[in-house]
Order: C-alpha cells, then sequence, then structure tokens
C-alpha cells in the first residue's frame, strides 16, 4: 500500500440505490467495491508512464515534489517502450544484420554458411530489450521516489484523480497539480478491422510469428515505411499504398522524400503513391484489397495479399480521462487544449506530449514534460518546436529538422541551399554505404540555418549536430568552421554547409 494512502471502505454487503456512486464508494453490481483514499495531498498526480510520463514524473519528484504516476497497462513506458519506438528499432537493427549476411556479407569478403532466420530468437531479443528498459523505469521511480499506482486513472476534480483498478476497487488520490500524459492510439482504417492476425496494426507487426509471403501496407509515413522494411528484409515482399503523392509523412523535404523512395525501391519496396484503399476483404489465403487512383477514380486494381498492415496514422488517448467532469475541451483533431505552459483552462490541470498539439514523437514528450514540470515549480517554460528532429530508422536512416524548401517557400524566406552527396564522403565511400545526400538550408541574407535533411547511415545521430546548431542559432559558417574529425559520415554535414555558405564544397 501507499505510504499517504489509506484503506477508507471495505464493505461488501447490499447498499441503497441512493448511495451508489457515491465519491469514495464505486459500486460494480450489487456489491461495493474497496475504495482507498489519500490521507495527504500530493503535489503532482501523473497519468500515463509513457515517455512524457515517466520523465515529468521523475523530473517532478527531482525537483522535490511528491509525485505519483497512474499507468494503467502492467508495464511502464508507455507506446514508445512497449509497442513503439524501441520494439521497432530492435527489429530494425536486426533484420538489417539479417539481410546483410543474407546479402552484403559476400560482397565485403565475409563467408558464412547458409543464414537463416530464427524469427523467434529475433522477437525474444526485442522482447529482452523491452522488459529491460520497462524494469529500468520502475527501477528509476524506485530510486527517485515516484509513486507508482496501477490502473487507469480518471479526474474526478480540479485537484482529484480516481484509479480504478484491476481487482474492481479504487482509489482517491487528491492532488496539487494533475498531468494528463496519456498519449495516443493506432487510428483505425475504416472497413478494415484488425484482428493483428490478417489485419494488423503496427502492435501486431512487431510480433508477427511468421515472415508473411506478400504484405500490403496502407500508409507509407514514418512508422508504414520502417514497419514495411523490417518484414521486407526479412523476405516478405512488400506493397505500400498511399494516398499522398510521397513517402516519409508529412514535414519531410520533397526532394530527400523523392531519393529514399528510390533507395527504398532499390530495396524491393514497391509503393503505389496518390492511391487509396477502398475496400479490404478477408479471402481464404489473406486479404484482398481494392485501390483506386487518388486522381482519377476510374483507375481501379486488386492487390491480393496474406497480410494488411494497415498505419494510418495516431490519434489522442483520452478514454474515460474525466475531462468532461472538469469542463476540459478538446480540440477538433480530439487534442487536449493547452497555453504554452502546458495549462488546460483548468490552472491545476497540465497535458503533454501525444494527447496535445505538436508532432507524435517520444522525444517531444519527454521535453514537454520536463519543462512543464519546470513550469509548475515556478521554472520558465520554453520549447521551440522547430527544432525538434525527426528520424526514419531505415538503412540508411531519413533525419531532419527545421524548415523544409517548400516550407521556406511558402513562408517567402530567401534561403540558400548547400548539398553534399554521401557518395563523395570517404566514411560512407569505405563502408560501401553511399546511397543519401546531406541537404542544409541557411537564410540568404544572415547565412543562419534555417533547416538540416539527410539520408545518411546512422541520421538519426547526425541530425543532432544540426539541430545543437540551430538551437543556438549558429550558421552555415559557423558549422563549416568545427573541425569535424576524418574519417566521418558527419564531414558530409560540414561540407554541405561549406556549399551553403562558399557557394561550393571542398570535396566535391
Ligand atoms: C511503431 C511505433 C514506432 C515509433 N517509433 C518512434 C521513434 O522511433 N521515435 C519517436 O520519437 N517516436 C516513435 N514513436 C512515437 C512514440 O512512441 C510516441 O510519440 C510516444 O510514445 C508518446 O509518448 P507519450 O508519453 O505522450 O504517450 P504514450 O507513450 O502513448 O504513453 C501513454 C501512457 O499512458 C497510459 N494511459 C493512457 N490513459 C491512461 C489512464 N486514463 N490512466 C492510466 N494510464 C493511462 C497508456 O497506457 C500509456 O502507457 C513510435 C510509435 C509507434 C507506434
Amino acid at each position: 500500500m501507499l505510504p499517504f494512502v489509506r484503506r477508507s471502505c471495505g464493505i461488501s454487503s447490499r447498499i441503497p440505490e441512493a448511495l451508489k456512486w457515491t465519491r469514495h464508494i464505486p459500486v460494480v453490481g450489487t456489491s461495493i467495491t474497496r475504495s482507498y483514499a489519500t490521507e495527504g495531498e500530493v503535489d503532482l498526480v501523473v497519468i500515463g508512464s509513457g515517455p512524457g510520463g515517466y520523465v515529468a514524473s521523475i523530473k517532478a519528484a527531482q525537483l522535490g515534489m511528491k509525485t505519483v504516476c497512474i499507468e494503467k497497462e502492467k508495464t511502464l513506458g508507455g507506446t514508445c517502450l512497449n509497442v513503439g519506438c524501441i520494439p521497432s528499432k530492435a527489429l530494425l537493427n536486426n533484420s538489417h544484420l539479417y539481410h546483410q549476411a543474407k546479402a552484403d556479407f559476400k560482397n565485403r569478403g565475409i563467408e558464412v554458411g547458409e543464414v537463416k532466420l530464427n524469427l523467434e530468437k529475433m522477437m525474444e531479443q526485442k522482447s529482452t530489450a523491452v522488459k529491460t528498459l520497462t524494469n529500468g523505469i520502475a527501477h528509476l521511480f524506485k530510486q527517485n521516489k515516484v509513486t507508482r499506482v496501477d490502473g487507469h486513472g480518471s479526474i474526478s476534480g480540479p485537484n482529484e484523480v480516481t484509479v480504478y483498478k484491476e481487482d474492481g476497487s479504487s482509489e482517491v488520490i487528491q492532488t496539487k497539480n494533475i498531468l494528463i500524459a496519456t498519449g495516443s492510439e493506432v487510428t483505425p482504417f475504416p472497413g478494415a478491422e484488425v484482428d493483428e492476425k490478417v489485419i494488423i496494426s503496427s502492435t501486431g507487426a512487431l510480433s508477427l510469428n511468421r515472415v508473411p509471403e506478400k504484405m500490403i501496407l496502407i500508409g507509407a509515413g514514418v512508422i508504414g515505411v520502417e514497419l514495411g522494411s523490417v518484414w521486407s528484409r526479412l523476405g516478405s515482399e512488400v506493397v505500400a499504398i498511399e494516398f499522398l503523392g510521397h513517402i516519409g509523412g508529412l514535414g519531410i523535404d520533397m526532394e530527400v522524400s523523392k531519393n529514399f523512395q528510390r533507395i527504398l525501391q532499390k530495396q524491393g519496396v514497391k509503393f503505389k503513391l496518390n492511391t487509396m484503399v477502398t475496400s479490404a476483404v478477408r479471402t481464404e489465403g489473406g486479404i484482398k484489397v481494392s485501390v483506386e487512383s487518388a486522381k482519377d477514380g476510374s483507375k481501379k486494381e486488386e492487390i491480393e495479399g496474406d497480410v494488411l498492415l494497415v498505419c494510418v496514422g495516431r490519434r489522442p488517448y483520452t478514454k474515460r480521462l474525466g475531462l468532461e467532469k472538469v469542463g476540459i475541451p478538446l480540440d477538433p483533431r480530439g487534442r487536449v487544449v493547452v497555453n504554452e505552459r502546458f495549462q488546460t483552462n483548468v490552472p491545476s490541470i497540465y497535458a503533454i506530449g501525444d494527447c496535445i498539439h505538436g508532432p507524435m514523437l517520444a522525444h517531444k514528450a519527454e521535453d514537454e514534460g520536463i519543462i512543464c514540470v519546470e513550469g509548475i515549480a515556478g521554472g520558465a517554460v520554453h520549447i521551440d518546436y522547430n527544432c525538434v528532429p525527426n528520424v526514419i530508422y531505415t538503412h540508411p536512416e531519413v533525419a531532419w529538422v527545421g524548415k523544409t524548401e517548400e516550407m521556406l517557400k511558402e513562408e517567402g524566406v530567401a534561403y540558400k541551399i548547400g548539398k553534399f552527396p554521401l557518395s563523395a564522403n570517404s566514411r560512407a565511400r569505405t563502408n560501401a554505404e553511399i546511397d543519401g545526400i546531406v541537404k542544409v538550408l541557411s537564410d540568404k541574407e544572415t547565412d543562419r540555418l534555417l533547416g538540416c535533411h539527410m539520408i545518411a547511415p546512422a541520421a538519426g545521430e547526425l541530425i543532432n549536430e544540426a539541430t545543437l546548431a540551430m538551437e543556438y542559432g549558429a550558421s552555415s559558417e559557423d558549422i563549416a568552421r568545427v573541425c569535424h574529425a576524418h574519417p566521418t559520415v558527419s564531414e558530409a554535414l560540414r561540407e554541405a554547409n561549406i556549399a551553403a555558405y562558399a557557394g561550393k564544397a571542398i570535396n566535391f
């Protein structure tokens, strides 16, 4: 039991109708379930333990707040650790190694015997990584004195959260502040109900027990192309259907997207762009998907496969959260409305992460969690969404931060472009990984870096250099004059900046 929680009621007999659903006596059927109430007020109750919620909880505790974190799932870590970033990256890494061993080792003078896939073992490694990291959060909670409460949290007042537990009991926690960090869930696709066997979501795609012969993928955004790559490398024929005219989702630079598409096509992934799925019907052998051109409805086609992966995005999750009880509105996209301090219209209630505006990214949720609780503690609150990097963890990786060319044109900003192909980078050449490009955009007048876009091995690491530069308002010349270790792929970033500020790169 929690140190500050006392059991207030343990009756299990019949009660008058009038007493049902009174504050501390939730009733299931005719019997009263156990209920707890806090003895003293806590400083902060965080609802949700994803990267937003767990990081906020730890930071709050480190700032001296008595903090409770409520999680409805059995493990901590939310989407990111359980069914998102971590398991997908484990599979991306291992499927890449498998593919290299099968198709690329021989080109590098490495001869191995027959390379075979042990999918069960690959899934086991993924699960071990997830388990180690989710247990790590439990350990950090203990270390930082964050109290974990299992159950579904529901806001029952501006300073009160009721937690509904699996065993039917509930607990009421009085608190000075509440932080909503309830994240997001898979957006369903009308007419293609997910059963996680034939029609699967990203969650099902992380746990398939066999390699599908043919996988049809709806949505060639970030999650779609990552998971499509995994199964393509493991042997599936992958056909991705995308409504938009490009891959990689919103916010990607169009030149980079086109290059990226070419690279994935070379790897075997097929794309049908500007194409809509009109129906998906289960068949004896799997699934039959009807599609038509988004531009010309008379152009129709049927595609058969054994698995359909639906990756059309995610939507905020605020089910049974009690927002209506305290009058907190959602915007038309179902996101909790907050001000620049992440505060809702109820001053004691805040929200961060996937359930509010902005990109649905783990590091964005984390940063918001930290600055939101710093704000509650009296600190300044500032985040520049323009400096939140994006990464697609395929091979090579795609990463970007700041403005795209399309955005700058739309905003009427005069800019310079500096580009450097990976084929001219000595490290990429040495490693025989020459597919890719680094492209920077800087202000025509001031030379300030406005955006950076790249396709490169480990672009997800390299983009952080550009992000740091942007946070500090660096110019292309600033980056170009920083000594970069040789031979490294980061020299391509330096060269692209040389090209932007001096008009020409050195090594190309
Ligand atoms: C396949 C996949 C791959 C991804 N890869 C990346 C990546 O590489 N990089 C990246 O930055 N992002 C990635 N994302 C996105 C990332 O996972 C999310 O942006 C991030 O998890 C959002 O964090 P959050 O804390 O806002 O919410 P979540 O991680 O969704 O956590 C919310 C938590 O709140 C709990 N909860 C909800 N309601 C209640 C309630 N009422 N009571 C108690 N608990 C509740 C949920 O159970 C959940 O644990 C990926 C997502 C997917 C699906």
